[in-house]
Formats: C-alpha cells, sequence, structure tokens
C-alpha cells in the first residue's frame, strides 16, 4: 500500500472485472491486456484484473496483466475460499505491486439466502480466508458485500475482525445500488469511527448505479474519509453499472477547491480510454454522458453557440482538451446562430462577407430544417452556391426561399433544389 497525503484519493479501476461482469460485455484474453496498458497510460493506482477462478481465460489474461503492467498494483477477486485465492495468487503473484481481493457477504439477507451462515460462521470464515491470504502476499482488501444493506454494528464487527487478521484495505460496497449518498457517507464514517484498527487500513467504496447515485455515494464516502474509489471507464458493470472513473476524477478536478481532494489520474487520457473500452466491448456510449458523451462538449443552440465562442467559460465548467478532446464542438442545427456558422465557415478556410454570406446563411437555415446536423460537406457546398451571389440582385436570398415554405415536401424539394 502507498504511503500518501490525507488528500490523496487513490482510483481502483475494475473495469475488466465488474464491468467485464455486465451482460454482453466479454473481453477475451489480448483486449484485456490492451485496456491495461491503456489504464496504465491513464495513471490509475489499482487495476482489477479478473477472477481468475471463474474461467482459465481469465486466469491467463490476469497473469498476463499482472506480468506486464507497471506502476499500478495489480489485484483479482476471490471468494473467501482457498481454491479462489490460490488462484488469484497464481495469476497476480508476479505484478509488481500485488493484491489479493476477497469477497465475502455482510448483509443479513445475503447471510442467510445466499450463504445459508450464521452472521458467526460468516466472521470467522472471512478472517480465516484474510489470514490465509495474508501469508501469500502483503496487500490484502477484504470487501463486505452488501454493506450498504448491513445491520451497521454487524458490519463494524466484521471490519475489525477483517483488520485484525490482516487485511490492510477495507472496502465499503454498496452493491445494490440502495443507499442515499448522506446515510452512505454516515454509514462509511461510523465504520472508520468505530471499528478498532481502522487507522491502520485504507477505505475505499464501491458503488453501484441502479438509482443513478452511485458518483454522489461515492463523493459521500470521500467525505466521510474514504481514500480509495472503485469505479470503471464509463460506468460499465453488473446492472445499471459502476461508480464512472471519469466523472469521479473530473468531479475531483473540476471541484478541486473546494473538496480539496486529488488522485494521481492523466485526464487527457481519459477520452481515449473511453473509447477504446467502447469499441472492444462494442457497446457504445450514450451521448449525453458526463465526461466522455458524443455532446458532453457539444452546443447546438445559437445562444449557447455565441457564448460558447466568446468565451467557454460562458457555457463549460471544463475544457475538452483536459479530458483530451481537441475542442470543443459545435453542431450546426436548426437552433444554430450567425456566430457559430461562420466560424465553423472559417475552420473549412471559407470567408464570406456580404450578399454571399447572406446568401448561404439563408441556404444554411433552409437546409436545417430538413436534417439533424448540416454537416462539414454541407457548409462546402453552400459557401460554393453562394459565393457568386451579387448583392445588385436583390437581397442576396436565393429565390427559392419563399416559394418552397409552402411546400408540403419541403426536405426532399429542399435537398433537390440545393444540391441538385
Ligand atoms: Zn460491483
Amino acid at each position: 500500500m502507498k504511503d500518501a497525503s490525507p488528500d490523496r484519493v487513490f482510483i481502483f479501476d475494475t473495469t475488466l472485472r465488474d464491468g467485464e461482469q455486465s451482460p454482453g460485455f466479454h473481453l477475451d484474453s489480448n483486449s484485456k491486456l490492451r485496456i491495461a496498458r491503456q489504464l496504465e497510460k491513464l495513471g490509475v493506482d489499482v487495476i482489477e484484473a479478473g477472477f481468475p477462478i471463474s474461467s482459465p481465460g481469465d486466469f491467463e489474461a490476469c497473469r498476463r496483466i499482472a506480468r506486464e503492467i507497471r506502476g499500478a498494483t495489480v489485484t483479482a477477486l476471490a471468494r473467501a475460499v482457498r481454491e479462489d485465492i490460490d488462484a488469484v495468487w497464481g495469476a497476480i503473484k508476479e505484478a509488481e505491486d500485488p493484491q489479493i481481493h476477497i469477497v465475502l457477504s455482510v448483509s443479513d439477507v445475503h447471510i442467510n439466502r445466499k450463504l445459508g451462515m450464521t452472521r458467526d460462521e460468516v466472521l470467522k470464515r472471512g478472517a480465516e480466508a484474510v489470514a490465509y491470504a495474508r501469508s501469500l502476499c502483503e496487500n490484502v482488501q477484504y470487501s463486505p458485500e452488501d454493506a450498504g444493506r448491513a445491520d451497521p454494528d454487524y458490519l463494524v464487527e466484521t471490519v475489525e475482525t477483517m483488520i485484525a487478521a490482516g487485511a490492510n484495505v477495507i472496502n465499503i460496497p454498496d452493491t445494490t445500488g440502495y443507499c442515499l449518498p448522506y446515510e452512505f457517507g454516515e454509514l462509511v464514517r461510523r465504520v472508520i469511527n468505530e471499528a478498532r484498527g481502522s487507522e491502520r487500513a485504507l477505505f475505499s467504496v464501491h458503488c453501484h448505479n441502479d438509482l443513478g447515485l452511485a458518483v454522489a455515494n461515492t463523493l459521500a464516502a470521500l467525505s466521510a474519509g474514504a481514500r480509495r474509489v472503485e469505479c470503471t471507464i464509463n460506468g460499465i458493470g453488473e446492472r445499471a453499472g459502476n461508480t464512472s472513473l471519469e466523472e469521479v476524477v473530473m468531479l475531483l478536478r473540476v471541484r478541486q477547491a473546494k473538496l480539496g481532494l486529488e488522485c494521481g489520474v492523466n485526464t487527457t487520457e481519459i477520452t481515449r480510454t473511453s473509447r477504446l473500452v467502447s469499441e472492444l466491448t462494442g457497446t457504445p456510449v450514450q451521448p449525453n454522458k458526463a465526461v466522455v458523451g458524443a455532446n458532453a462538449f457539444a452546443h447546438a443552440s445559437g445562444i449557447h453557440q455565441d457564448g460558447v465562442l466568446k468565451d467557454r467559460l460562458n457555457y463549460e465548467i471544463m475544457k475538452p482538451e483536459d479530458v483530451g478532446l481537441s475542442d470543443s464542438k459545435i453542431v450546426l442545427t436548426a437552433r444554430s446562430g450567425r456566430h457559430a456558422f461562420h466560424h465553423r465557415l472559417n475552420r473549412l478556410g471559407i470567408t464570406l462577407v456580404d450578399a454571399p454570406a447572406d446568401a448561404a446563411w439563408q441556404r444554411f437555415l433552409q437546409l436545417a430544417d430538413t436534417k439533424k446536423e448540416v454537416t462539414d460537406e454541407d457548409l462546402r457546398k453552400i459557401a460554393a452556391m453562394s459565393e457568386t451571389t451579387n448583392g445588385h440582385e436583390g437581397n442576396g436570398h436565393p429565390p427559392v426561399t419563399d416559394q418552397l415554405h409552402d411546400h408540403n415536401h419541403v426536405a426532399d424539394t429542399l435537398r433537390h433544389l440545393i444540391f441538385g
């Protein structure tokens, strides 16, 4: 475990384990290695490579990642049984900084209905597993599964038992995405304050997004003293997914002055990482996704475009360059204004003034009403058609405008008239 200032938040990426467990997200060994290399560039502190006991392919993927990755802790998941722990250790022992991650339920609903055990039996099994893992590896993380729905007193007892058994990282999961932010923050604060030996452990959290609160709950836990965050690229993961890495990282950065926390992620690799995960899992990112969605830095309305072109601070709280994008996207639609229109023309090396500019603007408005987005190719054609417009031939408007407003087949006719 790394020494750190009290303000340092460690980023634990579980894209390759929890993320890969989502339906339809299977990754082969080569794809996992490619993502792990990109996570190394991104600068995460911990990479959870997989669940080695689950299949020979996953064991091999974890082993390749452990052998190759440097500069990040490599961990993998085990249930609290020797067979799983042996598989994890076999897969990750060649890592520069290996860690065994053990998970065992703590909520009564899981203990009774999933495990069919008593609380005491669970404590004993967990402690034995931790002690065994510690006999193999210096770094052992214990996750009391479904902590968000557990009896807090039993959770505290569990945490102190596992620290006493040798766990040096305690990860509190809201496995079902059930908690409210203040509730989860309070739970984490209570565990840190009440569990004996908590000063010897690093506290981590693992939140799910079933009610859209994964990032909010994570933030509440950081405010309560947790200093490690489990998260995934694009927020992928079981069901509605995990805490989104890019959202937490940019939250820490954009609101650094208020939160006083920092992490070691190189944010300019965020977009590249997001795209790689999307490509290799074959799953697109929703366009309005915070930070990495296609529209996260796109502006379409005239008022916003004009504001952003005058000064980005008007409508952007972070710079696209900070997440590795080259620029904000000015999308030309029927709601765009002249400022944006000429900005985009200028970027194509086209400057129009006077009558040609008016003609081009009218042609643009006509076309924009017929399609979702006006492209660079459309702009070049509009400019070419308008360049020779002579101001003495009237007001510079193309003659088709008024006639066409009465038409029923505006879209098709306009395209035909404008572009032939
Ligand atoms: Zn999970």
